[in-house]
């Protein structure tokens, strides 16, 4: 396997085509992972959740990593870190405008409310106003690629 480092443009490329990473954040030196979808947009990852234990943590500490991965044919895969920081996209006054463009890029997708609008305990999200949208803002960025040799 030949193992080599993405280029600023090719971490953007998996970025853009990818939809799922994990997160983690970390609260009074705990660590936290979770799956999470994202829509990314000028240096920006939009994502929509429900209050919980990710949120808590992101509003204690909004310094935040996000990794993707992509496997491809054999053991070949690439994978993008990011270094972030959280931003709340509250539905109010000043950030109105950001909070319906992470609700239109975001609902692209069929479904795209139900990973993060539904809990194990919780009523469906129409039932609810109390949902987030956030976004990452990208600090930095690095990937790696692994390819066959032969
Ligand atoms: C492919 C995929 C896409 C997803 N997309 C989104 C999304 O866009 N937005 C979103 O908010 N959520 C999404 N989820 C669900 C997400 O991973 C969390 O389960 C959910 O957001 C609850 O997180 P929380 O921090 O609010 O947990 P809480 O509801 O506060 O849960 C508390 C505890 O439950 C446990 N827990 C929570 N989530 C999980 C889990 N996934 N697996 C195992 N244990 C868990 C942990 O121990 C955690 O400490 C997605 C999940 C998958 C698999």
């Amino acid at each position: 396997m030949l193992i080599r480092s993405l280029s600023n443009l090719e971490c953007t490329h998996l970025l853009i085509s990818t939809r799922v990473g994990h997160l983690a954040c970390a609260k009074d030196s705990i660590p936290y992972v979770v799956p999470i979808y994202f829509a990314f947009e000028h240096n920006y990852l939009y994502a929509f959740s429900m209050p919980g234990r990710k949120i808590d943590f992101m509003q204690a500490n909004p310094k935040v990593s996000v990794c993707v991965e992509e496997h491809g044919k054999g053991r070949e895969w690439k994978s993008v870190i990011v270094d972030g920081s959280y931003e709340e996209l509250p539905d109010r006054l000043g950030h109105k405008q950001q909070r319906d463009h992470a609700w239109s890029l975001l609902s692209k997708h069929l479904d795209w409310w139900e990973p993060g609008g539904l809990k194990p305990v919780t009523p469906a999200l129409s039932d609810h106003s109390d949902h987030v949208f956030f976004r990452v803002f990208v600090d930095q960025v690095s990937g790696r690629e692994a390819k066959e040799t032969i």
